[in-house]
């Protein structure tokens, strides 16, 4: 039998957001890898070998899921959210392109998934019904001079802008300097969302305006949205509605 990878999203953490796609792909696997907390999200069964393994090491896990579905087993590589966004995908093609001749001939197919500022902006509303865009807050495959050159012209450009990564222990001062840069940029009290754990029990979500935000607002599960100049916030009881108009004027 000839083997296959899927590179799939499991999306941002409940199973009732899991694509029928990949509940399939996952059904057909003789093997999955991942990062440990993703790999313990696939529920274990006879036939279906589990790796979970450490961050950071994604070339590696690229490179033991390329071997095995050339060796003919059936590989799925999971991710949370959507695989293709700031995830696995990205670091199987790179190794792909590095690796042996044979490897471009394998069946490989992403299975996208709900990523997790797709599943954020649904619980605060529509903030990103309008242009928006996405930066990785982490400087670990990138230098910070590129994130803050980015911020600057996203808010110059007056994007709604999407957060993955906005703070970890290990770099804490990263999102402070975020939202000082922000403030600087902005002057005005545009909305912030900070959602936490989205889909899962744990889901906390927050609205702030923008000079309220504070560093500690955000760790490593939490998706941090900032409005455009014009996102608005519906009061009512309960949750705040926060959306972005779809046009704006000349
Ligand atoms: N491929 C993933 C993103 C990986 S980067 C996706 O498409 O969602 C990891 C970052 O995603 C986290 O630091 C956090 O900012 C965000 N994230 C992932 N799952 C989340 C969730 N359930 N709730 C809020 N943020 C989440």
């Amino acid at each position: 039998m000839s083997g296959w990878l899927v590179i799939a999203g499991l999306g941002p953490g409940a199973d009732h957001l899991v694509t029928p796609e990949v509940t399939q792909a996952l059904a057909q696997a003789t093997d999955v890898i991942g990062y440990i907390p993703y790999v313990a999200r696939v529920a274990a069964r006879d036939g279906l070998r589990l790796h979970p393994s450490d961050n950071r090491v994604e070339l590696d896990r690229s490179r033991h899921a390329l071997e095995l579905a050339a060796a003919g087993a059936r590989v799925v590589v999971v991710s949370s959210g959507d695989p293709g966004v700031f995830a696995m995908a990205a670091a199987v093609f790179e190794a792909v392109e590095a690796g042996p001749p044979e490897w471009r001939a394998l069946d490989i197919r992403v299975a996208p998934g709900i990523t997790a500022m797709l599943a954020a902006a649904a619980q605060a509303g529509a903030p990103l019904g309008h242009d928006f865009c996405a930066i990785n807050l982490s400087d670990n495959l990138k230098p910070w001079a590129l994130i803050e050159k980015r911020l600057r012209l996203a808010v110059e450009a007056d994007f709604a802008m999407a957060f993955y990564n906005p703070r970890s222990k290990s770099r804490p001062e990263g999102f402070e300097k975020t939202l000082r840069i922000l403030n600087d940029a902005c002057g005005d009290a545009r909305p912030v969302i900070f959602a936490r754990a989205v889909s899962t029990p744990d889901q906390h979500i927050r609205v702030v305006a923008l000079p309220d935000a504070t560093p500690d607002m955000a760790d490593m599960r939490t998706m941090v949205i900032v409005g455009a100049s014009n996102t608005r916030i519906i009061a009512r009881d309960g949750a705040p509605i926060v959306y972005t108009p779809r046009s704006v004027g000349a």
